[in-house]
């Protein structure tokens, strides 16, 4: 039987759904369209949702993860958007207290107390600390080299190489966390460059 959420099923669940009528139609599966085609169905309406990749293709892929107050943004003066983003934080905190928790600066200010070594670069050329593969491990659920890497260390603004270059150690911390071996650490590094070269981004 074709699974629904598969890809292989594409072609039939569309020509399932022009079988049938919707009140609504979303395109694009990222966490807008997810949370509307969510909200509009809890209001009773008959949601359809089309998306061209898979779903949390686009940018929703590459979030931080974080909740955040959106701080960084003050620098380009953008005050509005900061105060809206802190609002949105502190309703999240009281309807999903499940979901929201902790906050990665203080999770990282904490590793750093515990030992400077967290602060480090993870490579001369990367501005990822040592701290947020651990961060990532302990609070985040990353449980592969690749998902570290590609969904929040933001390779495409470092570049291909130098994640590369700091592949080997972020997958030594990793493996320290989640019990690999030596083979295992290798095994992540060599699937990470395989994936680096499959999805060279230029
Ligand atoms: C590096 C990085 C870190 C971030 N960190 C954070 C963070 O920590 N916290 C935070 O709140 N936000 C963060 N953001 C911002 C956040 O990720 C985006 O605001 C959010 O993901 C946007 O979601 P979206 O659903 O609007 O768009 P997208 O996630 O881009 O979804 C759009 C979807 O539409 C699909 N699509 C496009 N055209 C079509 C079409 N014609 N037919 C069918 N489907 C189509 C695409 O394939 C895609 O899956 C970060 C962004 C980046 C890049």
């Amino acid at each position: 039987m074709t699974q629904i959420f598969s890809p292989k099923g594409r072609i039939q669940t569309l020509e399932r759904m022009t079988a049938r009528e919707f009140d609504m139609l979303i395109i694009g599966g990222g966490i807008t369209g997810a949370g509307l085609a969510r909200d509009a169905a809890l209001r009773g309406l008959k949601v359809a949702l089309v998306e061209k990749e898979d779903f949390g293709f686009g940018t929703s892929s590459r979030s931080a993860k974080l909740v955040h107050g959106g701080v960084r943004y003050l620098v380009n003066g953008n005050v509005h958007m900061v105060k809206e983003s802190a609002r949105e934080r502190k309703i999240l905190k009281t309807i999903a207290p499940h979901l929201v928790h902790g906050s990665a600066i203080h999770d990282l200010i904490r590793y750093g107390h515990e030992d400077p070594i967290w602060l480090e670069n993870l490579s001369k050329n990367t501005p990822a600390i040592k701290g947020e593969v651990r961060l990532a491990v302990e609070e985040e659920m990353a449980q592969s080299l690749i998902d570290f890497m590609d969904r929040r260390s933001a390779r495409f603004l470092f570049g291909n190489d130098h994640c590369l270059e700091a592949a080997k150690t972020a997958a030594e911390i990793m493996g320290q966390f989640l019990g690999w071996d030596e083979a295992e650490i290798e095994r992540q590094i060599n699937d990470y460059a395989d994936h680096v070269e499959r999805h060279r981004i230029s």
